[in-house]
């Protein structure tokens, strides 16, 4: 199976000038003359730039780019929105000295800063650049609420991944059988990613078989299939910088009655939460669906988790779709819906699909079979 890879789905294709000035319009509500951003996947979203070193200035009516001299020609190649600047300094301290060129004696400067990805240390250099007129603000969210709603182009490389991240599923399945190792099995799916383009897993891929099956995190161990029980396969891949995210539960050997039970309402929790994802509905609410049916087969105790989250640029990103969470659904918001059961020391069942919100419901990506697999 083909993908459209990297030279199909490319930054260049992004607008980032149209999000740039999506920040700068609404930099002023929030009492801000500029945004630092120094998040690595917001200034990949503001600005293209796909490197591990930069920091992005978005203010009122200019935005610079600054990065290191190992970055010189893929700046300039991937970044147009921004004036790119190359430094000696570390790209944050040759943020702060440019402001501090451009800034002094202007009595008041509100220079927003991303605290939930600014260390403590870092902060605390950067006030020490600034000139005197110059105010550190903790930004709120404001690019990953903006990420939140993708946009065609975005949506063009989730597909993508997802149609890849999938395929990996029929490669484990030509593969799991008792007495094979988690790891061999994860590690075949990591190959048949990287031969099919992918840059890297979204996350350690996990394969959690008999007893494991049960801890919701079962990265792949050495550990070997038993001869019955259910192995849960979570896995995704990014390609062009988006991420795949999907979990599918197989058994091996026979499947008992409680097995079976609990595996169908799994796949009804999921089903009645995707039912109910649609503009307008909080995530909160789409959580419930699901664990009020676990709740009805006596199961809703082994529902540890919550039901899912946003993916992107990031696996885990905004919204939370979780218990109270107050975020509504707009069309446009890439979430999973994965409901699961872990019984402690016997099993477990997970069962995960990305979708993405539509005018009037929402579309679940890829069509991979949710029956119960028997190997
Ligand atoms: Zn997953
Ligand atoms: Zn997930």
């Amino acid at each position: 199976m083909a993908f459209a890879g990297p030279e199909l789905l490319d930054s260049f294709q992004m607008d980032h000038q149209g999000r740039q000035t999506r920040v700068q319009n609404i930099l002023a509500r929030h009492r801000l003359d500029g945004l630092l951003v120094n998040h690595l996947p917001n200034v990949r979203y503001l600005c293209g730039f796909t490197g591990t070193a930069g920091v992005l200035l978005v203010a009122e009516n200019r935005s610079l780019f600054f990065t290191d001299g190992r970055y010189t020609s893929q700046a300039h190649d991937e970044v147009k929105a921004s004036k790119v600047v190359i430094a000696q300094l570390p790209p944050l301290a040759a943020a702060a000295k440019w402001i501090a060129a451009n800034h002094k004696g202007k009595q008041r400067w509100r220079l927003g800063i991303e605290g939930e990805h600014l260390s403590v240390a870092a902060r605390s250099r950067l006030a020490g650049a600034l000139p005197g007129g110059c105010q550190l603000r903790q930004a709120p969210a404001l690019v990953e609420r903006l990420r939140m709603v993708k946009d065609p182009q975005e949506m063009d490389c989730i597909r993508a991944a997802v149609g890849l991240g999938a395929s990996l599923f029929d490669r484990a399945l030509k593969i799991i059988r008792p007495g094979v190792k988690e790891s061999e099995v994860a590690a075949e799916m990591e190959y048949a990613a990287h031969q099919a383009g992918a840059q890297e897993m979204s996350f350690s891929t996990i394969i959690a078989a008999g007893k494991r099956s049960a801890l919701p995190h079962g990265r792949a161990s050495a550990a070997r299939i038993p001869s019955s029980g259910f192995v849960v396969c979570d896995f995704g891949v990014i390609l062009t910088g988006y991420c795949s995210d999907m979990t599918r539960t197989v058994h091996v050997g026979r499947v008992s009655a409680a097995e079976r039970r609990g595996y169908q309402a799994v796949l009804s929790a999921q089903q009645a939460s995707i039912d109910r994802v649609r503009p307008g509905v909080s995530c909160g609410e789409v959580d419930r669906a699901g664990r009020k049916l676990l709740k009805k087969e006596g199961l809703a105790r082994y529902f540890t988790h919550s039901t899912g989250h946003g993916v992107g640029l990031e696996i885990h990103e905004t919204p939370r779709v979780a218990a109270g969470q107050t975020e509504v659904l707009q069309p446009g918001m890439v979430i999973t819906i994965e409901p699961g059961i872990y019984l402690p020391g016997q099993w477990g069942v997970r069962i995960e699909d990305m979708v993405v919100v539509t005018t009037s419901g929402c579309e679940v990506l890829g069509s991979t079979s949710k029956e119960l697999i028997t190997l």
